[in-house]
């Protein structure tokens, strides 16, 4: 078969490393086209080392500069851009025919988008890029006829338990509901009253899954399920009543889909990103993950639980947003972005990422957005609002 030029946005993150970890076993299938990183230059640096990409692209000039140095003697074949334009230029680069959209947060979305207006096939890890835009993000799938395929693995779940070709943007005849599956983080077990002191490192310590920071953070929050919520219902076409959040400790079903003849079809394995790269790179082919199979007996129990809002106020605004559309999700992801950042950092505590979120809502006139020009300038408002109310 034909040599599949890949780009991979945001390579030195945790997906991004993964999907270069699967890469690397099917030199026969695949070539990276292009590597990208924000500020880990030293990291991007080994990675073009080892895959000699046509580009590299990091944040700035600077970046730009000091990478260049780095691939002087051991890898002179790598042309190093930077920026956005950057981005954008390797993610709809004519010898890609894949591109991994794996940057966390809003930043993902000009490069995701950029890649979509080439038509390629999209790994969509980025959830935040559709999250923010929703309906835009799909009718740019559909017009340039990009193909999407979603990594987030209950999502990639969804579509391997969907009917055989299922289009994405539909649900099927026959399907009933989607049951989206979350662990329910490090605070599933702490006591309410503790949660106003755990700290960033406690956050993001996952049970199950190794991930980066940010969406650890969403973890405990449940917020990411929350974002999941919204991705799945653009993703499938589904309503904000077809999809139900299931707690599920063991991480083991990554999400399930219930057929109106009473199947409920799920799929398993263990907690590693691999598996949906791999499903998603070669599809509809399969081919090895590096992951070790699934031992049932190892597991030996499955529990399911409904999710507790109470606990959980991130995952139920999130859904809210959803139900009351428009720019609600953008604000919701903007708001989020800039109180996880500021937990992290220790200017804020665990609690009053909801409390900012909430906030912003409120402070937020709620429009209907018809162009991503106009989602970028709530999300940016929404940024803002936020960060006053942090500093207040
Ligand atoms: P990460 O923090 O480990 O990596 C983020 C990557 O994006 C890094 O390469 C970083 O250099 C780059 N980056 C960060 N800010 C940037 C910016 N402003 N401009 C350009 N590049 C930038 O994150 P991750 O855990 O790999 O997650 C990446 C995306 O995948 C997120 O949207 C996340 O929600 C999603 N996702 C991750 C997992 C997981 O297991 N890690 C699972 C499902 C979905
Ligand atoms: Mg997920």
């Amino acid at each position: 078969m034909k040599l599949q030029g890949v780009t991979v946005l945001g390579a030195t993150g945790s997906i991004g490393k993964s999907t270069l970890d699967v890469i690397a076993r099917h030199p026969d299938r695949y070539r990276v086209v292009a590597l990208t990183a924000h500020r880990q230059i030293e990291a991007l640096a080994a990675q073009c080392i080892q895959f000699s990409p046509d580009y590299a692209v990091v944040a700035d000039e600077q970046g730009a500069e000091q990478l260049q140095k780095l691939l002087l003697h051991s890898a002179p074949e790598t042309t190093v851009l930077y920026g956005v334009a950057g981005l954008e230029q390797v993610a709809a680069a004519p010898e890609v025919d894949q591109v991994m959209a794996a940057i966390v947060g809003a930043a993902g979305l000009k490069p995701t988008l950029a890649a979509v207006r080439a038509g390629k096939r999209i790994l969509l890890a980025n959830k935040e890029a559709l999250v923010m835009t929703g309906a835009l993000f799909m009718e740019e799938v559909e017009r340039y006829g990009a193909e999407l395929l979603p990594i987030d693995s209950e999502h990639n779940a969804i579509f391997q338990c969907m009917p055989d070709a299922a289009a994405l943007g539909a649900v099927p005849a026959g399907v009933e509901k989607i049951l989206l599956t979350g662990s329910g983080g490090p605070f599933r077990d702490t006591a309410l009253d503790q949660l106003k002191s755990v700290t960033p490192e406690q956050a993001v310590a996952h049970p199950n899954w190794s991930m980066g920071r940010k969406i650890s953070v969403d973890s405990a929050t449940m917020m990411n399920k929350g974002l999941e919520f919204i991705e799945a219902c653009w993703l499938f076409g589904a309503t904000p009543e077809q999809v139900q959040v299931v707690l599920h400790p063991q991480s083991v079903i990554h999400s399930m889909v219930q057929y109106n003849d009473g199947s409920v079809m799920a799929q398993m394995g263990n907690p590693d990103m691999r598996t949906p790269i791999a499903y998603a790179m070669a599809w509809p082919e399969r081919i090895h993950s590096g992951v070790s199979h699934l031992d049932l007996f190892e597991v030996a129990q499955l529990n399911f639980q409904r999710p507790d809002f109470g606990r959980y106020p991130c995952l139920h605004l999130a859904i809210e947003a959803m139900r009351t559309g428009g720019s609600a999700s953008t604000i919701v992801n903007a708001a989020n972005e800039v109180a996880v950042d500021a937990f992290l950092n220790r200017q804020m505590g665990y609690l009053d990422i909801a409390r900012v979120i909430e906030y912003t809502l409120n402070k937020m006139s709620v429009e209907r957005v018809s162009t991503v020009d106009q989602v970028l300038a709530v999300d940016q408002q929404a940024r803002q609002i936020a960060q006053q109310e942090i500093q207040s």
